[in-house]
């Protein structure tokens, strides 16, 4: 079975919704990790990426940290996860930018130290989830403070009924998303896009 379809079948298995905007998934991608899964995800990103120069992968603490771990692998390249951070005296030796979080409703500071990203840099952007679109803006904005070339972002499951994807693709950005969740509710569980 293909990646997307193996991830698909895992969704409709084991995910649960909360609301009608919030996918859990933590049995096998946000708390519980299935690495095997994570395997697939990754080779997937490298297939779609591949010849694209990709020599560093960033992402966001905390729930990016292990897709993008193991999809760097993959690619044969060091991870730089953007810090969530409340220290104020960085100035100069660090990007930053400010992220609003899905899932908690606050402002987080994000920040990359700039010795870790630059102008030689080709970074493809990771995360788990993509839905109205600010953690992924906040990473696009810290590879261009960086100087670095922006190849694209792999997303894992993004919610195509929220805005975020729409409006990066909008911008020029390529969106890989490998599951795009088309609707979803408590009584009928999960609808996918294509
Ligand atoms: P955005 O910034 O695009 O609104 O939301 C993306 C971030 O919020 C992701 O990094 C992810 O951690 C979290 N997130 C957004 N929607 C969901 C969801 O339905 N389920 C889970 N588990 N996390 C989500």
């Amino acid at each position: 079975m293909c990646p997307m379809e193996l991830l698909k079948r895992r969704i409709q298995q084991d995910g649960i919704v909360k609301g009608n905007d919030v996918l859990k998934v933590d049995s096998f991608l946000n708390h519980q990790m299935d690495v095997a899964l994570f395997e697939e995800i990754g080779r997937e990103f490298q297939r779609r990426f591949a010849d694209c120069g990709v020599n560093k992968i960033l992402t966001i603490e905390a729930s990016g940290i292990g897709i993008a771990c193991v999809t760097a692998q993959s690619f044969h390249c060091p991870v730089v996860f953007a810090k969530k951070s409340q220290t104020k005296n960085i100035a100069g030796e660090v990007y930053a930018t400010k992220v609003e979080s899905f899932t908690h409703g606050r402002v987080y500071d994000v920040m990359v130290a700039k010795k870790f990203l630059g102008p030689e840099d080709t970074v493809l952007v990771i995360d788990d989830f993509l839905a109205n679109g600010a953690a992924l803006e906040g990473l696009i904005d810290l590879v261009e403070q960086s100087g670095a070339r922006l190849a694209g972002a792999g997303i894992v499951i993004e919610k195509a009924f929220q805005p975020g994807g729409g409006r990066i693709r909008a911008k020029g950005v390529r969106v890989e998303s490998l599951a795009r969740v088309s609707a979803m509710s408590e009584e009928h569980g999960v609808e996918f896009a294509d």
